[in-house]
């Protein structure tokens, strides 16, 4: 049986060292914050607010909910979203997408802060990451993925990497991240004629596509290090990834599990972009 690759641990190895940090700079006197922008109360959003607050807690990272009504015009959040980025307090910013569609997310993405952008929606932090420079802030999902690969020492320098999936959220940032490790990297989306074909030359697969359990047993050569993005819920109301995880998890060496593996990861590295945030706009 392959190595489960528990996002658990990495979570509560990254808490350990933010909490850390965030001790060392309210030692300073600075006390880091997170501010997150939510339009209505979509259960996604909520289920999302709940772990980060708790996160935030554990990481002893001061949060405000800045809720907004679902019916807010373009005018109105902007106003709003200026108001937080000019917040001397706030020193990370997350807004909950998809916005409404009366929002602009195309012009929205240019008003958010870039210095306070701890989920990568501003096009400075994207071209940031693109050119593999650090002081950008990446976005937290993808780079849980390469948190994971730290945490078990895979180092993806040289190695045939395959990323299923290639959105904006998901699958190119991921390519991206690994592409600045100087990993090889194939990316595949719904108009890769053999996605499977590609997927078994990867000695690193990542997925992340949205169709529960896509990947099959077939698409895995024996040791590939699989990591799953994806989390669903199949017809029988079960949480499941879009990697088959019980036929593949003899055949690959390394697997992370859904529920337990990247989704547990993500509110630990937003906690730790927040503590970047903040030291990068304090000149530390
Ligand atoms: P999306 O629908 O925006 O994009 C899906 C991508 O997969 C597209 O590029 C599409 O071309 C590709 N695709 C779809 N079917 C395919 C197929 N049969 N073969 C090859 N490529 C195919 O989805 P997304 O927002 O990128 O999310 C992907 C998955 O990741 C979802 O399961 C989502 O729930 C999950 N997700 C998890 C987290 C987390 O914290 N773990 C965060 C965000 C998204």
């Amino acid at each position: 049986m392959g190595q489960l690759l528990d996002g658990k641990l990495v979570a509560a190895s990254l808490k350990e060292e933010t909490l850390q940090q965030a001790n060392e700079l309210r030692e300073k006197g600075i006390v880091p914050k997170l501010t997150i922008v939510r339009v209505g109360a979509q259960p996604s959003d909520l289920a999302y607010e709940r772990g980060a607050l708790k996160r935030m807690a554990a990481c002893n990272i001061d949060v405000e909910v800045k809720e907004l009504d679902a019916e807010i015009t373009q005018e109105d959040f902007v106003k709003e979203l200026k108001a937080v980025n000019e917040d001397p307090a706030t020193h990370g910013i997350l807004i909950f997408r998809p916005l409404p569609k009366q929002l602009d997310e195309n012009a929205i993405q240019y008003v958010i802060a870039p210095e306070k952008d701890v989920d990568c929606f501003s096009p400075i932090n994207v071209a940031k990451m693109n050119v593999g420079d650090k002081t950008g802030l990446t976005p937290c999902t993808p780079t849980a993925v390469m948190e994971i690969l730290r945490h078990y020492e895979i180092n993806p320098t040289g190695k045939d990497c395959v990323v299923i999936g290639a959105s904006n959220v998901v699958g190119r940032p991921v390519f991206e991240l690994l592409l600045n490790e100087m990993a090889t990297v194939t990316i595949c989306h719904i108009e890769t004629k053999d996605s499977s074909k590609w997927a078994r030359q990867a000695e690193i697969l990542v997925v992340g596509v949205g169709v529960p359990r896509l990947v099959k047993e077939n698409w895995v050569s024996e040791g590939t290090i699989v990591v799953d993005v994806g989390i669903n819920v199949d017809k029988e109301g079960k949480m499941c990834g879009d990697v088959d995880f019980d036929n593949i998890v003899d055949k690959a060496s390394m697997i992370t599990p859904v529920p337990g593996g990247v989704g547990s990861v993500t509110t630990s590295v937003l906690a730790k972009h927040v503590v970047k945030a903040c030291k990068q706009q304090n000149g530390l």
